[in-house]
This record gives structure tokens, C-alpha cells and sequence, in this order.
């Protein structure tokens, strides 16, 4: 996702940073191709017009004109415009502690607004609170079967509504709430392919009766602009306070995700990163910004990482990263914890990408390539592995020799953790640290 956007605004900043002054030109020139991979994005157009011109015009303020601009002034520059569009940090949804507190979803059909209403029930199970799925679909029988099975596969409690209206349907959950204490309810609604008057009339109406303590709107990220064209038609018509952006994990473009913040004025609260129940997380709009940036989403990683490495690996690790020591013998041992902590696809996805750090994600994603990674590390020997810079080419034909693998890759590997220990010391595991 934003994979060309990410590309051309690390392009635009290597760019300029080599030009001897900044002018209008160069900064027109540097923009040019920023421009056209946020437009192929999807990204909404007002969003492009204004992230290009605040970033010019920044760029060419009065104290930078004609000077040589340092790179990390450029960074700083495209992450704070990126920051202001996408928001400045992570909103978290806020549960009050009334009794019956809703909680209401809208949405088109098909966004993922039922999938959603169960994953968020699932994230608030984990975090101690006592949820109820139910549906106020009172028109699709099957809206609230489909609801019921996912309850049931996350482990939630479901109210089945068999009331015609929905006064009637909030007595039924009231009387529900009052004798088992659930909380907060979450209210899935119906949605339909295109906003049409009785789909807004019949949301209205739910929400002037529940009078939810949030209301979500869930937009489908695959459908970029549109997804944020009819956030706003919602927006208008009955307001909501949050946003779900449901299927990140399948938009290659990400134009919603870079739009519909700025657009509507309300935060996207989480992202859906899978069909799966617990493939919710909450979003971090300015880990997305470092990504972009090519400074990789470490603290999502890391965040991965605590579930599934063991504590005294992890704080070992901690230790390394903060001497700013980093060897072939903590890539060997890391390399099993890490394969732990989910899909590589995944974890990659998080890994900053820079420079030589682009082909580790491409080896790195084949599974095979990683046993091919393990075979090469076990045929050296413990010092080399500490101590990589004695490995001459004796030896290391040798290793390639004991492990079965070319040449070419004992060097390929070689050089991608000089890459790799280039980011240790330039401190890029900072926020690693801090999150141990
Ligand atoms: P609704 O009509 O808005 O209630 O949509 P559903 O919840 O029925 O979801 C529609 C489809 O989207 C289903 O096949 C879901 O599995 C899928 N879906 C929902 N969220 C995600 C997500 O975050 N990632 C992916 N890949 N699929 C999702």
C-alpha cells in the first residue's frame, strides 16, 4: 500500500538533497512525480492539491531559499504535511461507563460493517469489557444470523431482536442489559449497496433513539475515492464521530486511508487488516507517515513482536539494539522468534524500507529463502558470525560451500545486514527501545 507514494517522496527528498539550492524549479520538478503516484493512489484530489502545495511552499520558506536544504529537513517537512492529512496520532475509542452505553456502526454494504462489529467486540472482550452484538437490521432476517455466527466464533454474547421497530427492539436489549450488565452494546445497522434517503431515514432514526456514545462509520478502503465520497455523504446526513477502514490489507493503492481524515475531520479510530477476527488494530496515523517515509513501522512490529517473542529474548535484543550492537549472531537468533510473530508478508510490510533494505523484504518474503538465510548463518562460525567484517572471500566460499548456497547469496546476505546494521546505528530501533 502507498508503495509508489512511499517511493516518490523518498525520491523527491534524495533529490533534493543533492540539488545546491532550492529553487522553484527543482522543488516543481522534485513534486512532479509525488504528485502523479498520490493521484494514481486514488488519493483525493483536494488532499493531493493541498499536501503539494503546503509542501512547496514550506520547502521554499524564506530561511531555506537558496541554501542547501539538509535531507532530514526535507523529511521533517513531508512528515509533518503527511501528519497533518492523516492526523497527528493514534484516537482511541473511549468507553464511558454508563449502562447501556451503544455503540453504532454505518456504513455501505459489503464495507465490512458486520465482520467489524465483531472484531470490535472481540478487541473490547480482550481489553476486560462485557460486550452484546446485536443488529438493528430490522428488515434482513439474515443481517442478524450472520451477526449471531460471529459472536459465536469470537466468543461474545448476541441478543437476537424480534421486535418490528426500533423503540420496541431498544426495549428488548434494555431489559437484556439490565439483567446481565453488558457493556458497552455494540449495534451493527443496515447498509446498502449506494446511500440512498431510506437507508439515512431508517440510520437516523436508530441513532436518535440509541443515542450512541460513538458512531462509527466503516468504509471499505479498496474503494478509495468513493469510499471517501460517501463517508462524506454520512457525514452529512446523519454525522458519525470515527472511522473503521476496513481491508487495508488488500488495497494496494491506499487513497482512502491518505484522504478520508482530512476529508470528513474525524479520525480513523482502527484498520481492518484482514478477514480474520482479531485482524483489527488501532491506527497509528504517524507510524503510517514513517512508513511512507521509509522509516518503517517499528513500533506496530514491535507491538507484534511482545506477543509472540519470549520477554528475555526481547530485552536481550533491547540490550543489543541499545549499544548499538547488532551481529550475525542476533540476526541467526532472531530469525526463529521472528518467524513466530506471524506471516513474513506481514512483518516485512512493517520493516522500514530503505535502500538496500528493499531487497531483504523481496528475499525475505519467500519462506524457503529464509531456511536458505538459516543454512548460510549456521555454516559460519561463532566468531564470524560476531565478527562478520573478518569473512574474506576464503571464507566466505567456504560458507557457501558448507551451506549449499551460491556464493552470490552468502554475500547478498552479507550485505543486507550491513544495510540493516546501518538503521541500529542510526538509531532507527530508537522507538524499539522505548517500547521495551
Ligand atoms: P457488511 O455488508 O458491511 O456487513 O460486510 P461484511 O462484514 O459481511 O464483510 C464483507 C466482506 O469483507 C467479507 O467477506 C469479509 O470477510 C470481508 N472483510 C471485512 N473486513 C475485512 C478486512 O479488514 N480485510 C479483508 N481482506 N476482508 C475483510
Amino acid at each position: 500500500m502507498l508503495d509508489l507514494v512511499s517511493e516518490k517522496i523518498q525520491g523527491a527528498i534524495k533529490y533534493l538533497k543533492g540539488e545546491g539550492s532550492i529553487t522553484e524549479k527543482n522543488i516543481e520538478k522534485a513534486l512532479r512525480d509525488v504528485k502523479l503516484a498520490l493521484l494514481s493512489a486514488d488519493v483525493n484530489y483536494k488532499v493531493v492539491k493541498e499536501f503539494i502545495s503546503r509542501v512547496k511552499e514550506k520547502a521554499l520558506g524564506e530561511k531555506v531559499l537558496t541554501t542547501v536544504l539538509p535531507g532530514q529537513q526535507f523529511v521533517k517537512i513531508f512528515n509533518d504535511e503527511l501528519t497533518a492529512i492523516l492526523g497527528e496520532k493514534n484516537v482511541p475509542l473511549k468507553i464511558p461507563s454508563k449502562i447501556p452505553s451503544y455503540l453504532m456502526l454505518v456504513g455501505l454494504q459489503g464495507t465490512g460493517k458486520t465482520t467489524t462489529a465483531g472484531k470490535l467486540a472481540l478487541f473490547l472482550k480482550k481489553k476486560g469489557f462485557y460486550p452484546l452484538l446485536v443488529s438493528i437490521d430490522l428488515k434482513r432476517p439474515a443481517a442478524q444470523e450472520q451477526l449471531e455466527i460471529i459472536a459465536e466464533e469470537v466468543g461474545v454474547n448476541f441478543l437476537k431482536i424480534n421486535s418490528g421497530t426500533v423503540k420496541e427492539a431498544v426495549g428488548e436489549i434494555e431489559k437484556e442489559v439490565k439483567n446481565k450488565g453488558y457493556h458497552p452494546i455494540i449495534v451493527d445497522t443496515a447498509g446498502r449497496l449506494h446511500v440512498d434517503n431510506e437507508l439515512m431515514d431508517e440510520l437516523r432514526e436508530v441513532k436518535e433513539v440509541l443515542q450512541p456514545f460513538e458512531t462509527i462509520y466503516v468504509a471499505d478502503s479498496m474503494t478509495g475515492a468513493d469510499a471517501v465520497k460517501s463517508a462524506k455523504a454520512f457525514l452529512d446526513e446523519i454525522d458519525f464521530d470515527s472511522i473503521v477502514l476496513t481491508k487495508l490489507d488488500a488495497d494496494s493503492r491506499g487513497g482512502a486511508a491518505l484522504s478520508i481524515k482530512y476529508i470528513t475531520g474525524k479520525p480513523i479510530k482502527f484498520i481492518g487488516i484482514g478477514e480474520k477476527y482479531d485482524k483489527l488494530e488501532p491506527f497509528h496515523p504517524e507510524r503510517l507517515a514513517s512508513r511512507i517515509l521509509g522509516m518503517g513501522d517499528i513500533v506496530s512490529l514491535v507491538e507484534k513482536a511482545q506477543e509472540a517473542i519470549d520477554e528475555k529474548e526481547a530485552e536481550r535484543l533491547a540490550k543489543r539494539l541499545a549499544k548499538k550492537e547488532f551481529t550475525l549472531n542476533d540476526f541467526l537468533s532472531n530469525l526463529k522468534q521472528i518467524r513466530k510473530m506471524g506471516s513474513l508478508s506481514d512483518i516485512i510490510s512493517h520493516l522500514p524500507n530503505l535502500g538496500g533494505l528493499g531487497k531483504i523484504n523481496k528475499m525475505a518474503l519467500d519462506d524457503k529463502k529464509i531456511v536458505h538465510l538459516e543454512a548460510i548463518l549456521l555454516s559460519m562460525t561463532k566468531e564470524e558470525r560476531e565478527n562478520p567484517v573478518i569473512l574474506n572471500g576464503k571464507r566466505r566460499l567456504r560458507i557457501a560451500k558448507g551451506s549449499g548456497r551460491p556464493v552470490s547469496e552468502v554475500n547478498q546476505l552479507l550485505k543486507q545486514y550491513r544495510e540493516m546494521k546501518k538503521l541500529v546505528k542510526k538509531g532507527f530501533f530508537r522507538k524499539f527501545l522505548n517500547f521495551m
